[in-house]
């Protein structure tokens, strides 16, 4: 059958797949030898739902939503937007999904023009492309983008510059601008990370909301699982360790049953404010703090010099596979969990 060259144009369906990651490998050479930043991802990003792409700081997180977003072409794999690949897509067709992919970036302060005021940064892509009749509308049209991020009264914000916001304001600017080419997908990198928290918690309110009201798919990076469990609790989490996805599944199953021993790290590491929860958490101690170089990565699985589960003949010499556990929605990638599973007859 021919490869489609143009997405799939209809309104998507609640729940269904808009962005489809198969096989995505990234490497970059480098004086130092190759880099093997992403090394064989496979997610899918669908319609009203969240997947949190969560992991340490350097594990590829924003090489892949980099990559999922067209902004780098990957080594290998494909990326395919609404059954079209991206990588084959027509001029007109990789308009439809530049607009239909946004990519919010972490830093507010650097995402926005700042000699552009927030009107003309919001309403830049519908004047472009020629959706906004006259600059009346385009005003209409920018105040009722704000307004959906709660940026109100949103007169008052029009003709101000960033300078003259504060950093939850410029991430709700960006997130405008965003939502202006009636997007349908979000690539959140990082964007609440550098808030204040009371203000990350109103931004991920807002956030959430918009994901119910217009049905958009949400790739969410996000090194901090306490914001992961908070955001996508209804979604998805895969987490990511040096280039490859380790464990993956519904966030309540993740967050309250982890089984990969990363996973199960970066949970143990996560503040807990009740005391008596916080007392009754089992604290995961791994056997180095040192995260191995993508340069030189161990053999076997890459984690088995800092797994406290590790057997020398097992995970040393061969990969794990990413399969699927106990028979339901869950993936993992460990030899130790996996046999174990499997020699007590779960699944
Ligand atoms: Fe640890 Fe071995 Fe599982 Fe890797 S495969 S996570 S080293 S137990």
């Amino acid at each position: 059958m021919p490869e489609p060259k143009i997405p799939d144009p209809r309104e998507p369906s609640p729940g269904e797949a808009l962005l489809e990651l198969s096989g995505v490998e990234q490497t970059f050479h480098t004086k130092r030898g190759d880099v093997p930043a992403v090394a064989g991802v496979d997610l899918t990003v669908r319609a009203g739902k969240v997947l949190c792409l969560v992991g340490e700081s350097g594990c590829g997180k924003t090489t892949t939503a980099r990559a999922a977003a067209g902004l780098t072409k990957p080594t290998a794999g494909t990326i395919r937007f609404r059954g079209a690949d991206i990588a084959g897509l027509d001029r007109a067709g990789r308009q439809t999904f530049r607009e239909a992919v946004q990519y919010i970036h972490q830093d507010p302060y650097a995402s926005l023009n700042p000699v552009r005021t927030v009107y003309s940064t919001v309403t830049a892509g519908l004047r472009r492309h020629g959706r906004a009749a006259d600059r009346a509308d385009a005003r209409r049209r920018a105040a009722e983008l704000l307004e959906r991020v709660d940026l109100t009264p949103a007169e008052s914000y029009l003709d101000k510059y960033p300078h003259q916001l504060s950093g939850g304001q410029r991430q709700r600017v960006a997130i405008a601008r965003a939502l202006a080419m009636d997007s349908q997908v979000l690539i959140a990198d990082e964007s609440t990370s550098m808030l204040d928290v009371s203000i990350r918690v109103s931004l991920l309110n807002t956030l959430g909301r918009l994901r119910d009201e217009l049905d958009v798919g949400f790739l969410f990076i996000t090194h901090d699982l306490a914001v992961a469990k908070y955001f996508a609790w209804d979604g998805d989490i895969a987490v990511m360790y040096l280039g490859r996805i380790v464990e993956q599944g519904p966030t309540p199953r993740i967050i309250n049953d982890p089984q990969h021993p990363y996973t199960k790290a970066l949970i143990s590491a996560v503040c807990e404010p009740d005391p008596r929860l916080a007392r009754a958490k089992k604290a995961v101690t791994l056997r180095s703090s040192e995260i191995p170089s993508l340069t030189d990565l161990p053999s076997g699985c890459t984690f088995h010099p800092r797994c406290p589960l590790a057997e020398a003949d097992t995970c040393e010499t061969a990969a794990p596979p990413l399969a699927v556990l106990d028979g339901d929605s869950r993936r993992l990638a460990c030899h130790v969990v996996a046999r174990d599973h499997e020699q007590a007859g779960v699944g």
